[in-house]
């Protein structure tokens, strides 16, 4: 297993640590301007980093952006609105520098006592963070001792703050870094066979690394959602209306083959749900895929389909997934989704399975399916836990490994 440094690799007492985290909660705004946090999940994971760090004795310094204001100074994009409600979540005060480098920083980092907290103005009003200039980064470390990255989410990104500064510094991996990385270890690194992992949603498109890397790695690949009907079209079958991508049959048939050559089961569905279109409350209706009728649609994988999936569910060690296997944002296309994720949530509860997921909708489907907490592992990263899954080395990763 690779080794990274953590914060048991050193004692922050006294020291400047620099902590990259990720604060890009969602907000909302009132009509007089003020800001809320509507979801403080990602607080709440950076909580024990901060906590230990300041407990310890040492001075943290946060890093973070938000949204994308590409090098400029957009007011609407500030931190500093969020920083009472991570003072709440932390349950210490912070302090607020509004610019993260410069004159500003140092005084703020220089009143600074031992356990102390400080919040950074957004990384991303200086141009040279998205593009990891050597100088800001520098600019950034003289603030600091130590480098402690916290935000796996930002970490398929090569920025200063996650990447630069360990050029200058030692790097550390926070608590909540070091838990993503010990369940995506668990997951494809040195993972515990037959492993299975389930991939839906709309396209094949945007998932093709995905694919191609999965069959080499796993023993079952189930493919669901709307990707699954470009495979079955590739296959010859008749998907009517549904979302599919005629183009890429061939691709879809090279990756089969790629599977068994591997010794990669595929599992795709064998009966569907279909509607004329996809809206709430239409009519709907359970075919075999040999059966679609040309103005119908495939929304959802049908009952005999998840029966099969929860039996490659249940005799797995783990699994790994990532989209939904249907529509699942409108009833009752919802059912195949929260069917099997019921099953992948009573297998871990029963210690049988290590399951970890990740992705936007993917946490969005398992929390409507409120199994969330039964899993393993969720990972909230969108685009890193993607290219995670993808094999690829995740830069911000590779500056942790001892
Ligand atoms: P992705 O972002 O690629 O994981 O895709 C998620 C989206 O795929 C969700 O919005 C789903 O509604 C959509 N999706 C899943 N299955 C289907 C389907 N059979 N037809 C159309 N859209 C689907």
């Amino acid at each position: 297993m690779t080794q990274f440094n953590t914060l048991d690799d050193v004692n922050p007492d006294g020291k400047r640590v620099l902590v990259r985290v990720d604060l890009n909660v969602p907000i909302s705004e009132d009509e007089n301007g003020s800001v809320s946090v509507t979801d403080t999940t990602r607080m709440e994971r950076i909580a024990p980093t901060i906590n230990e760090i300041s407990d310890k004795g040492g001075k943290v310094i946060l890093l973070a952006h938000f949204g994308r204001p590409k090098g400029k100074i957009i007011p609407q994009m500030s931190l500093a609105p969020i920083l009472s409600t991570l003072s709440e979540v932390i349950g210490k005060p912070i302090a607020f520098s509004t610019d993260c480098i410069g004159p500003m920083a140092e005084a703020a980092v220089g009143a600074m006592q031992n356990g102390d907290i400080l919040l950074m103005e957004n990384t991303r009003f200086h141009a040279g963070e998205e593009v990891n200039n050597k100088q800001f980064g520098a600019d950034l470390a003289v603030n600091g001792d130590i480098f402690v990255s916290d935000a796996f989410s930002a970490s398929h990104r090569a920025h200063a703050s996650t990447v630069g500064l360990a050029a200058f510094l030692p790097a550390y991996a926070g608590r909540a870094m070091q838990a993503e990385l010990e369940a995506l270890e668990a997951g494809l690194g040195n993972p515990s066979h037959p492993v299975v992992a389930l991939v839906g949603g709309a396209k094949v498109s945007s998932k093709l690394d995905l694919l191609k890397n999965l069959v080499l790695k796993v023993d079952a690949l189930v493919i669901g959602g709307g990707m699954a009907n470009t495979f079955l079209a590739a296959q010859g079958f008749d998907v009517g209306k549904s979302l599919c991508e005629h183009d890429l049959a061939d691709t879809a048939m090279e990756i089969l083959e790629i599977s068994k050559k591997a010794g990669c089961a595929i599992v795709l569905p064998d009966d569907c749900v279909v509607a004329q279109e996809f809206a709430a409350n239409i009519s709907n209706e359970i075919v075999k895929v040999e059966q679609i009728p040309p103005n119908a649609m495939i929304l959802d994988a049908g009952p005999d389909t998840v029966h099969k999936i929860g039996e490659w569910i249940s005799r797995a060690s783990t699994l790994i997934w990532n989209g939904p296997l249907g529509a699942f944002e409108i009833t009752p296309f919802d059912r195949a989704t929260v069917d099997a994720a019921k099953i992948a949530a009573a297998q871990t509860r029963a210690g049988k399975l290590i399951s970890v997921a990740g992705g936007g909708d993917t946490v969005a489907a398992l929390n409507h399916a409120g199994i969330a907490d039964d899993f393993t592992y969720i990972s909230t990263a969108g685009g890193a836990f993607l290219e995670w899954m993808e094999g690829k080395e995740l830069p911000g990763v590779a500056v942790l490994q001892k």
